[in-house]
């Protein structure tokens, strides 16, 4: 039983878009074309659209 102890901090993230509501960073790539909600803001979203209807 080995443990590899990688010890990668500073590896670099690709650069993701902003939420456009909180301005956290999402889960899209920052060339996404189109709104880009981080998955909380995201799933507010949806419960919002869910409820209106
Ligand atoms: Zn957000």
């Amino acid at each position: 039983m080995s443990e590899d102890h990688c010890t990668i901090g500073d590896e670099p993230k690709p650069p993701y878009a902003e939420c456009v509501l909180c301005r956290k960073p999402t889960e899209y790539p920052e060339s996404y074309r189109g709104i880009t909600l981080c998955p909380v803001c995201e799933w507010q979203e949806a419960q919002r659209t869910a409820c209106s209807g």
